[in-house]
């Protein structure tokens, strides 16, 4: 394949136990795979043995860029890093999303890519400049948090950019995550993997490749194009994850025009950082509970994480479950070491994370996870373990089948019809600008989600197309690094019909690489890197069918409320709105929309296989092959019948049913 000229061609590849490092050419894998997480998954498939684990040295950390990295203005600097993960249980397959800087400088570098594999004798920094590549002693690193350590590498060598684990990373704590330049976390346990390689900083320095896109022309007029959507009313979420006020300012990643809620905050003691997203409610309501009033304690608490490199969102759940634990004399101060009476204060959060980024005391038990944890404490823990999803799928039934195929949370995926959701609650309740009316999110479901059936949340017609069309375009999105943010371009707040437009991002790759890509390109992309992922997953044990499964929870238990909508409001049939509290989600229809969505699949409606004729149709012939070998995939898949197809009607149990109806855009008791 002639390489685009928007690659640099390069991807590096180092064994940190003798220092040895080699050059992959990156015309082999992008063709099929584009790039980030597309690249990633085919490295991983080729290199990574199975029987390899999460924190040996065999297991490879990827660190994997879109092709347009390094692109200003557009977002489409976003990169991941992709390795055996030890997180939540099982070890497999798994990934973390990042942005800010250091994506950017590695394509400047040279580099599409850089595996790491083997095991550093001693604590180490990775150091890149161009074509010198070195593996020194992190002397007087190991053990200092993340933030000190990227201020020492720069103190030491000005002008790089770089990326740590904290000491959560060093202490193999399986929810570590790593903190880059620009502030950007990486989470799926990819700090405790780069721990296990005695690896505690990469830095890296660019100056070599300056990526030129082939039609500067094109791209600028869908810049514009962009910038006159005029998306991004966070109110109309139900939640505002942006922080306000004096104390926050900007803090974009690599020359990304949006504005977004990307945002650095300053406490009164002067430290600062980012804060923004699910990290910004981290520790809010126990702090608000404790002082009554607002403080700087849920971003100190937030910062503490991102210093000790342990990921907000398991930590949260760690919280929850202690709590309840507590409440039901399960766990005591005493036991736990920790001052349960106290969360919500500074000193609570400090000894939390401190004592699990360490393993000391009781902090080695939470260590595991609130999952693994509550396993491990007895039968009456583990009944108070919850999943606490803000993607719902009883409440959001588009997310249903977003959740049984991925290792950790799929938040890419769950963001795109549960924000477009959240904004259609809002216009319901009479939120200000809140644009999506039940007759744009039937636009919506036509346009993107394969048909109006998927604007009808209370039965499952439809999902199984939806859950496929949502994960082929945000997984063909990750491999070209662009922001989740940003895209795919789904609503428009300033056209009259306010759908957006989902060819976007194919013009915007046609324009850098200077090669025709279509709409369907893309998703035919992100389908071979789905099933890719499917197969690597299937040959590190994943079951089909036995693991193809929602946590019991979403079966066993009603639907209560939810943190963006109490009411838990849904588009129904006929223009009706629909409160989902009361669901359940009924184990039998369940199994018969995952049959309709293996046949989507082109796999084997009874076993749940791939079929080898259909990956080897997506160019994975190999893979097919190797799978066919292990009994891991089916010749031929079998498909299902017409008639049961149509059984596929309502999906749910209630054990109460509220109806609401449309009035003067607010919600009322029918
Ligand atoms: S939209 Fe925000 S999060 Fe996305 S790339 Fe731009 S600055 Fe980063």
């Amino acid at each position: 394949m002639q390489l685009p000229k928007m690659y640099a061609g390069r991807i590096l590849s180092i064994d940190l136990t003798n220092g040895k490092s080699e050059i992959l050419d990156t015309a082999d894998y992008a063709e099929l795979f584009l790039g980030g997480r597309g690249i990633a998954a085919k490295l991983y498939w080729d290199q990574v043995p199975s029987s390899a684990g999460a924190l040996e040295p065999e297991n490879r950390l990827i660190f994997s860029l879109g092709p347009m990295a390094g692109l200003p203005a557009i977002g489409a600097s976003r990169w991941g890093i992709f390795a055996k993960s030890p997180f939540p249980k099982r070890e497999h397959f798994c990934y973390g999303s990042l942005g800010g800087y250091f994506g950017a400088e590695l394509k400047s570098a040279g580099y599409d890519g850089l595996v790491v594999h083997g095991r550093a004798e001693k604590p180490s920094v990775l150091a890149i400049e161009g074509d010198a590549v070195s593996v020194k002693p992190a002397e007087g690193l190991w053990g200092k948090s993340t933030v000190e350590t990227l201020a020492a590498l720069k103190r030491a060598n000005p002008g790089i950019r770089a990326l740590a684990i904290g000491p959560a990373g060093e202490n193999l704590v399986p929810y570590a995550t790593v903190f880059a330049d620009g502030d950007s976390s990486c989470s799926g346990g990819m700090g405790a993997v780069m721990g296990s390689k005695n690896l505690k900083a990469v830095t890296v320095k660019g100056g070599r490749f300056r990526l030129l896109p082939a039609d500067p022309e094109a791209l600028r007029s869908i810049e514009n194009e962009i910038r006159g959507y005029g998306r991004g009313n966070v109110k109309a979420w139900g939640i505002d994850f942006m922080a306000h006020g004096e104390k926050t300012k900007k803090l974009p990643c690599y020359g990304c025009m949006a504005k977004c809620l990307r945002v650095s905050y300053t406490a009164d003691n002067g430290t600062s950082g980012k804060f923004m997203c699910q990290s910004r409610f981290f520790y809010m309501q126990h702090a608000w509970g404790y002082y009554g009033t607002d403080t700087d304690v849920p971003f100190l608490a937030n910062r503490l994480c991102d210093e000790y490199g342990l990921d907000t969102w398991e930590t949260q759940a760690v919280i929850e479950w202690l709590l309840r634990c507590h409440a039901e004399g399960i766990i005591s101060e005493e036991e736990s070491g920790l001052p349960l009476s106290k969360v919500g204060s500074l000193e609570f959060i400090e000894d939390l994370v401190r004592g699990i980024s360490r393993k000391e005391g009781f902090g080695a038990v939470l260590a595991a996870g609130a999952d693994r944890a509550s396993e491990e404490y007895g039968r009456e823990s583990r009944a108070l373990f919850r999943h606490n999803d803000p993607y719902d799928p009883r409440y959001c039934t588009n997310n249903i089948l977003l959740l049984p195929f991925e290792k950790r949370e799929p938040i890419q995926q769950l963001h795109e019809a549960g924000l477009v959701l959240a904004q259609w609650s809002s216009r319901i309740k009479g939120v200000e600008g809140a644009h999506i009316s039940t007759e744009v999110l039937r636009g919506i479901a036509e346009k993107f989600w394969g048909g109006e059936k998927a604007a009808d949340l209370t039965t499952f017609e439809g999902k199984a197309l939806a859950a496929k069309s949502i994960q082929d375009r945000q997984i063909a999105k990750e491999c070209l690094g662009l922001c989740d943010w940003m895209y795919p371009l789904i609503d428009n707040p300033k056209s009259p019909d306010h759908l957006g437009d989902p060819s976007v991002e194919s013009r915007i790759l046609s324009a850098a690489s200077g090669k025709e890509y279509r709409e369907e390109d893309l998703y035919r992309a992100g389908e071979r890197v789905f099933n890719l992922q499917r197969a690597v997953l299937l040959r590190e044990g994943h079951r089909a069918l036995l693991d193809d499964v929602l946590p019991e929870e979403y079966h066993t238990q009603a639907l209560e409320t939810h943190v963006a909508d109490p009411e838990c409001i849904v588009p129904g049939p006929g223009g009706s709105v629909v409160s989902m509290i009361g669901v359940r989600i009924d184990m039998e229809r369940y199994v018969r929309l995952r049959e309709e969505y293996y046949g989507l699949r082109g796999w084997d409606v009874k076993t749940g296989l791939q079929s080898a004729e259909a990956l080897a149709a997506l160019g994975l012939s190999g893979e097919a092959a190797e799978l066919l070998a292990l009994g891991l995939a089916v010749p031929r898949a079998r498909r299902m019948p017409l008639l049961r197809r149509s059984a596929l009607q309502r999906g749910f149990r209630r054990d109460q049913r509220v109806f609401l109806r449309e009035r003067d855009g607010s919600a009322v008791p029918g």
